[in-house]
């Protein structure tokens, strides 16, 4: 099978199983699977695939055609512009959250303090410090498996970060400058509807917010403002549809200036508060 044929023959296949980037997919997976780029392809089109490529690209379109989220097969997704390893026990970084990182940097300057709460793959404050090595970052999650893929990153990334596992602030001490978070916040209820890339492959723990799905805000608002020094900012991803009930919590716990900011499709995706003095 020619190089040319194995990407169209992939391409049916996904699409017939309801793959919705079946041709993108297909080509991915090929391109991870041969180790080639586009323009290797586009010379090489009418090549023969090595034997034992073949067998392993038709193990991963099935593999896909099952729903497995590609980023799970290649282990990888670029956020910020860089590349993350992702396995099963993290959230495959979304482009949404690149909006909570923009609202981090403007607020964070070289010397401070920052806290990264539900870390994940790490991909938020990797991508900080990134733009800004200068900080002091500590990046905390519960999950000591999700800890593993940030510590990978940290290193790929050659970054400086301390990692720690934590439930929430439980094993948090001193106070910073900014503090992000992006905490799960599916309401319960609402995961079942998901598409089953993420409802039966991303970890539970990082998508369930419990009942309402606000759980983990009222917490790390609550807790929060003993970690916060005068002047910090607090920053959160949120649903689409949390913008005012993040907001009013956070006014309603004292912290000062809300303010919702929208993502490129127009949904709010980020609420800030102040800690003024
Ligand atoms: N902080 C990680 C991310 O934004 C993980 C978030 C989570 O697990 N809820 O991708």
């Amino acid at each position: 099978m020619t190089y040319c044929k194995a990407v169209r023959k992939g391409e049916r296949f996904l699409r017939e199983n309801g793959i919705e980037e079946a041709g993108t997919d297909a080509w991915l997976l090929l391109s991870f699977v041969c180790g080639i780029d586009r323009n290797f392809y586009y010379m090489h089109m009418q090549t023969e695939m090595p034997e034992e490529r073949q067998k392993r690209y038709t193990e991963l379109l099935q593999k896909r055609a099952k729903r497995v989220p590609l980023q799970y097969i290649t282990e990888e997704q670029e956020f910020m512009g860089f590349r993350f390893l992702v396995d099963s026990d993290v959230l495959i970084p979304r482009q949404d959250t690149e909006i909570l990182v923009e609202e981090a940097l403007k607020r964070i300057r070289p010397g401070m303090d920052v806290l990264d709460l539900c870390t994940g793959s790490g991909c938020i404050v990797i991508s900080i410090l990134k733009n800004i090595p200068e900080i002091c970052a500590l990046a905390a999650d519960i999950s000591a498996k999700a800890l593993c893929v940030a510590e990978k990153n940290a290193r790929l990334h050659g970054v400086s970060v301390r990692f720690l596992e934590s439930d929430l602030f439980s094993g948090v001490q001193g106070s910073f400058d900014v503090i992000v978070s992006n905490p799960p916040y599916i309401p319960t209820k609402e995961i079942k509807k998901l598409m089953p890339e993420v409802r039966d492959f991303e970890p539970r723990l990082a998508l369930d917010g419990k009942e309402d799905g606000l759980f983990f805000y009222r917490r790390i608002i609550e807790e929060g403002k003993k970690h916060l020094k005068p002047g910090g900012f607090l920053l959160f991803e949120i649903g689409c549809s949390q913008g005012e009930e993040v907001s009013f919590l956070m006014r309603q716990a004292g912290y000062r200036e809300t303010v919702t900011v929208k993502d490129l499709a127009g949904l709010d995706r980020v609420v800030i508060g102040g800690n003024h003095v």
